[in-house]
């Protein structure tokens, strides 16, 4: 008998994953949940990327990360290595004023 447990979100034993290589791939807590992120070498890029960091285009062949919520992996984003690195720090209070409540 092996009891299944629910894992708490985010806490879930990385012994789960099997068809990624885990290689280059951590996994990150942020405020929106666990993150599964990947160090790119730039090598595989073969279009250029809008970092949601900066709002800038990651040039091709560039070194950089790519990350996405947990189960998400249609939803990940290219980022550059320097801007996910902020992120991961706390984001400054940007973003939480810039957006006008909507109606
Ligand atoms: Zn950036």
């Amino acid at each position: 008998m092996s009891p299944r447990r629910n894992y708490p979100k985010g806490k879930r034993p990385q012994s789960d994953e099997r068809e990624i290589p885990t290689s280059n791939q951590s996994f990150e807590e942020h405020d929106d949940g666990l993150y599964i992120v990947r160090k790119l070498t730039g090598s595989g890029a073969t279009k250029p990327y809008r970092c949601p960091g900066c709002d800038q285009m990651i040039p091709m062949a560039t070194p950089h990360i790519v990350a996405w919520l947990d189960g998400d992996e249609d939803g990940r984003r290219h980022w550059h290595s320097a801007c996910w690195a902020k992120k991961n720090k706390r984001r400054p209070n940007t973003e939480r004023t810039r957006n006008a409540p909507r109606y």
